[in-house]
């Protein structure tokens, strides 16, 4: 069963007041998507900054906007564009349905961003607390939100039990900032919980001195900051292998000696969906028939030191296998929307998975 608990009316305006005079105070008010805030460059940020550091972002999203200047620009381009501009930041699903989204509303919205909550939500991608974000920020609509750093202020504010993701724990926590959220203001109130949580009431070492609302903190008043939010319970998450095969041609353009790799588009879903990468094999003896498919002859072959990347479900310990070919009976290479030839010494302008970036740079650098 969830806590209840019930605010009294002026307590919760009291602490709204709080909070609002602390922004204006001390609130971040110069980041790039906090100048001419639209719902549309709310939306990116928030996608953005969801499991992301704010200084990682900036530059990201100052490359995405220029590119992207609209809704209806984001929803004309094509997926592989879109990832490419969200290489890096991870979590690549929110780039898909970002770009999934943006064809919603240039269909069903004439292009316009959806000012229904209800509507809003049901967007690929935007859950209940972003949606909130996107119509208090840029609208000043009093809808209240519920992010991790508003999670921890209320966490520690009102002794809530439980830890991010027990049901029970954001339900109470959803009561509360209910409760609290100003129907005046709300921009500034919903800005500043994010601001007190990411840089005040921090998850190591809360600075409760300079806190607005440090005398109504229960933690505070009990000690007990650092055991609020409670720790998710760790499980261990499995490991899997594979070797990642780089079929490595040479050839020549103008001219000029070039060097080109085998890439696979993944499937839409899954992990690395829509991104470039390169085959996998769990076997060194499926190599041969692979590269008979691709009509490829080895010529000679390298294993390199392996590497792990953690998902959040699973470790998955990648040996790369890089393989100099020749291609048989045939002087031209096969591409298609599903696979191509990426040439080492031109960049381009695809979605490349971290792990294929991380080898293309292996690739450029050593081999
Ligand atoms: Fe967080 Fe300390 Fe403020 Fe309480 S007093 S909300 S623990 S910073």
């Amino acid at each position: 069963m969830s806590q209840s608990i019930t605010i009294k009316q002026d307590s919760a305006l009291q602490f709204s007041q709080l909070i609002v005079s602390w922004y204006h105070r001390q609130g971040r008010k110069h980041l790039p998507w906090q100048q001419n805030k639209t719902p549309y460059s709310v939306w990116v940020s928030e996608i953005m900054l969801q499991q992301t550091q704010v200084a990682t972002v900036i530059p990201y999203y100052q490359r995405f906007m220029k590119s992207f200047p609209t809704i209806i620009a984001l929803a004309n381009a094509d997926e592989d564009t879109v990832l490419h501009h969200w290489t890096g930041l991870g979590y690549y699903a929110r780039a898909r349905n970002l770009h999934k989204a943006a064809k919603t509303i240039r269909d069903d919205f004439q292009g316009k961003f959806p000012e229904n909550i209800d509507e809003v939500i049901a967007l690929s991608g935007i859950g209940r607390s972003t949606a909130g974000a996107i119509l208090s920020l840029a609208l000043n609509q009093a809808q209240s939100i519920l992010d991790g750093n508003v999670k921890r202020v209320l966490a520690r504010c009102y002794l809530v039990d439980g830890y991010n993701g027990l049901s029970k724990f954001d339900k109470t926590l959803w009561q509360l900032t209910e409760q609290l959220t100003p129907t005046q203001d709300t921009a500034f109130y919903n800005q500043a919980m994010m601001d007190l949580g990411a840089t005040v009431c921090t998850r190591s070492k809360p600075n409760c001195e300079q806190c607005p609302v440090q005398y109504s903190c229960l933690a505070k008043a009990a000690d007990l900051q650092s055991q609020y939010p409670q720790k998710k319970p760790k499980k261990k998450i499995p490991e899997k292998r594979t070797i990642m095969v780089i079929p490595r041609i040479k050839t020549h353009v103008e001219g000029n000696e070039e060097e080109l790799v085998l890439m696979e588009k993944r499937p839409p879903t899954g992990i690395w969906g829509g991104l470039w990468c390169f085959y996998e094999i769990t076997e060194l003896e499926q190599l041969n028939a692979l590269l008979a498919k691709e009509n490829l002859k080895p010529i000679e072959q390298q294993l390199l030191t392996e590497f792990r990347h953690t998902f959040s479900h699973f470790h998955l310990d990648i040996t790369p296998l890089v393989v100099d070919c020749e291609l048989i009976n045939s002087q031209e290479v096969n591409e298609n929307n599903q696979q191509q030839w990426y040439n080492l010494q031109q960049q381009s302008n695809v979605g490349l998975a971290a792990s294929t970036k991380k080898l293309l740079t292996l690739l450029a650098t050593t081999i």
